[in-house]
């Protein structure tokens, strides 16, 4: 019922209750891990670059739709909890996209799908087009960086982390051992779409060394070279781009 709400309504007279819907059921519904990405502040704050690598949905129901003028326009709006400079940072993030990309994220205006930018609990952004309003979470202070706003947005593109890819094995080894282990299901493999594209330490969604450590030790360790630096991005990496315009803007043949 809820998510019909959702779908319904899209005014921006109506988000307010809106939002609150899809809190709602984000924990009514015990969203799997795959659905929502949810990082604390070390990770996405300290996180580092690397490749994007976009989840399965994408093929289906989760990719935003190309328009005829061959750009991805994505809509969103703005919650008024931001100070002046904390919104130049996030516009910042969101212009980013437009020199390197066909992504154009774009003032909402009545359309149905759109992406709600707020301060809520932590750095956190759904995977995907959910359908209707949607939060991408940055909360103040803490998540306010840009590379904080790329990483987030990335998300709400599709993609995953650089760590969950499907053949991260190859290149990372995960310690288990010294994750929280409330937080393990952040280092679970997924089966991503890689898009040709190699895996990469200085991808902008790759976590650090130490993200989620209970014990201050690494939790992910390079492969075969351990001393690789990893998660220390501060915006996206040259192949953070090519995967966009890979899954978005391919048949452009402008980036
Ligand atoms: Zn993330």
């Amino acid at each position: 019922m809820c998510l019909k709400f959702i779908n319904r309504i899209y005014s921006k007279r109506s988000l307010g209750r809106l939002v609150r819907c899809t809190e709602r059921k984000i924990k009514k519904d015990d969203m799997p891990v795959s659905t929502i990405i949810q990082s604390n502040k070390h990770a996405d704050i300290a996180v580092s670059t690397g490749f994007k690598n976009a989840d399965p949905c994408t093929a289906r129901e989760c990719k935003w739709e190309r328009s005829t003028d061959g750009l991805v326009y994505v809509p969103y709006v703005i919650s008024n909890q931001y100070s002046p400079d904390e919104l130049k940072v996030i516009e910042r993030g969101l212009w980013s996209f437009v020199d390197v990309s066909c992504i154009r994220f774009v003032p909402h205006e009545g359309q149905r799908h759109f992406l709600y930018i707020k301060s809520h609990s932590g750095c956190y952004s759904y995977l995907g087009r959910q359908g209707g309003g949607q939060v991408v979470s940055l909360k103040r202070p803490g998540c306010v960086y840009h590379r904080t706003v790329q990483h987030e947005l990335l998300h709400a593109l599709g993609f995953h982390h650089e760590q969950n890819r499907s053949d991260r094995d190859k290149h990372i080894k995960i310690l288990f051992e010294n994750i929280k282990p409330a937080q393990r299901h952040n280092f679970m493999r997924r089966e991503t779409n890689n898009l040709a594209t190699p895996y990469d330490y200085k991808s902008v969604m790759h976590y650090s060394r130490k993200a989620f450590s209970r014990n201050n030790e690494p939790t992910m360790i390079p492969i075969p070279d351990r001393n690789v630096v990893i998660g220390e991005a501060r915006s996206m990496s040259r192949n953070d781009i090519l995967r966009i315009n890979r899954l978005y803007c391919r048949t452009l043949n402008l980036y």
